[in-house]
């Protein structure tokens, strides 16, 4: 990062949405998932993208590689831990970004440094030394991060800090790993470094908070209250257990709060719901209704004496605006008069770039959507168009289905399954018709992966609306994630049920 980016109130916004909510449970994500969200994080203008641990896996790697290759605006950054070679492996995966950034870190606490690492306080700060001195002759830009920092002894601390200074660290992070800290003191340990460490007024001190105690938002604001200069956290807050700072909570309380923090980001705010709700779609994970800033009740009023009072000035309730966060209002947007010209114009205005092939076939599919139902929203559009601009090798397709079910009925289906030539038809029941068509397809394509969450919601409301269904599958130790959208509900199923096993055949494809 250079000189002039380091303005005393620019607040670096770092994204670990593809590392660490990545690597959270149930959390799985294909490479151009990846490739799709980190595009998204540039639309959104963080500062950096931390897009993987490229040691890890050569999926991982492949992932980090694609991002830098293809991501232009953030900084890409890869984690590594203190050992050469995952340093470069993060450096080759990274060198074709423009500008990018190895991310190192070790264990800081007692407890981690005893029983994890089983290194004496000394070793780990020679080897941290060494690492971040290795690091730094690949590239000018270099972070360290003290895990388990909360719990680390603050001269320990400061000594580890110091050194990593002077071996050439341009960003110094200290991790609330286990989500232990609260806000006064948390400022404190900052403050301290901040103030006591020679050198440390030159680099950015670094906050990564998680929710453990529900302080995650509340711990980075304080640090940066407190000097810290870049806040590391997560689209919805995702992560690991009880999940990270979320990103969208800590930018509009450092944009609303203005007047007293005093600080600014360069995040398009205006991008935030939309990130949020990509974000959600791929990884699987909804957002809890409640959440702030992106719950789908975040700008719902609901109390008489509320909604009088935003009748007559919204400010009276309201602290932000819901488009201020991206968040526009339902409204009626395209029937079947529409035209292919207003078709195409509406889903550029959504986000969404297509290939007159894929504008095509998208088309069509709205024209039949039209059909059933008169009215099509945003919402509908954007299900719409999230299936059909997913970049996904179709292992099977679905050809023909037939259920049957009702009261004094056993629910059964028929289904038809087509593998490239093949064709595989079979026929089950279920406790249900969704049940019966999920069998009959594992009946067709001879497997059996475990249905780990099945969810249905309808896109909007009314009876006309269509469903959006969600299937999560597990499979040597792996979730996949599945959607589907129709007006009909069997049918939005068993799409997401087959694109599910879409995703699972993708990764064993990915991973050879
Ligand atoms: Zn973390």
């Amino acid at each position: 990062m250079s000189e002039k980016e380091v303005k005393k109130n620019h607040i670096v916004i770092f994204d670990s949405t593809l590392r660490d909510a990545e690597q959270s449970p149930g959390a799985s994500l294909n490479i151009s998932e990846k490739v799709e969200i980190a595009h998204q994080l540039a639309k959104l203008n963080v500062d950096v993208i931390e897009a993987g641990f490229p040691v890890s896996s050569p999926v991982q790697f492949q992932a980090v590689q694609r991002i830098a290759r293809e991501v232009e605006g953030p900084i890409i950054a890869g984690l590594a831990r203190t050992v050469k070679k995952d340093i470069d492996s993060a450096a080759e995966a990274l060198q074709n970004a423009k500008r990018w950034r190895i991310h190192t870190f070790t264990s800081t606490s007692k407890v981690h440094m005893e029983h994890m690492l089983r290194m004496s306080s000394d070793k780990v700060l020679a080897k941290a030394v060494e690492a971040v001195e290795y690091a730094r002759s690949l590239t000018p830009d270099v972070e360290f991060s003290c895990q388990d920092a909360t719990r680390t002894e603050q001269a320990f601390l400061r000594e580890m800090v110091q050194a990593a200074i002077e071996a050439g660290a341009t960003t110094i992070n200290i991790p609330d790993t286990v989500g232990y800290g609260i806000p006064h003191d948390y400022a404190m340990m900052i403050a301290d470094l901040v103030e006591n460490v020679p050198g440390a007024k030159n680099i950015i001190i670094s906050t990564h908070c998680h929710n453990d105690l529900g302080l995650a938002t509340a711990n980075s604001i304080a640090a940066v209250h407190a000097g810290a200069r870049q806040i590391e956290c997560t689209i919805n807050g995702l992560g690991e257990r009880a999940g990270n700072a979320s990103l969208e909570e800590c930018v509009m309380a450092l944009s609303v709060r203005k007047d007293i923090l005093k600080l600014e980001t360069q995040i398009e705010t205006a991008e935030i719901y939309r990130t949020s709700r990509m974000v959600a779609r791929l990884m699987g994970i909804d957002v809890q209704p409640n959440k702030a800033i992106v719950g789908a009740n975040a700008f719902a009023h609901e109390s008489g004496i509320h909604v009088d009072g935003l009748l007559k000035n919204r400010e009276t309730y309201e602290i932000m605006t819901p488009e201020s966060v991206g968040v526009t209002k339902t409204k009626l947007v395209l029937g079947r008069h529409s035209g292919r010209h207003g078709f195409k114009v509406r889903c550029e205005e959504l986000g969404f770039e297509m290939t007159e092939e894929i504008l095509t076939e998208a088309y069509e599919k709205f024209l039949v959507l039209a059909d059933k139902k008169k009215e099509v929203f945003d919402e509908d559009l954007i299900a719409l168009l999230s299936d059909e601009t997913e970049e996904l090798k179709e292992t099977f397709k679905l050809d023909y289905m037939q259920v049957s079910s009702g009261t004094a009925t056993l629910p059964s289906a028929t289904v038809r399954v087509l593998q490239g030539e093949l064709i595989l038809q079979q026929a089950a029941w279920g406790d249900g018709p969704v049940d019966a068509a999920f069998n009959a397809i594992n009946a067709a394509i001879n497997m059996q992966p475990k249905l780990e969450k099945y969810t249905i919601s309808a896109v909007t409301a009314g009876k006309e609306a269509m469903g959006q269904a969600v299937v999560r599958i597990k499979e040597g130790g792996r979730i996949f994630v599945g959607h589907g959208v129709s007006t009909d509900i069997i049918e939005a199923s068993t799409k997401a049920y087959i694109n599910a096993l879409n995703h699972m055949m993708a990764h064993s494809l990915e991973s050879k």
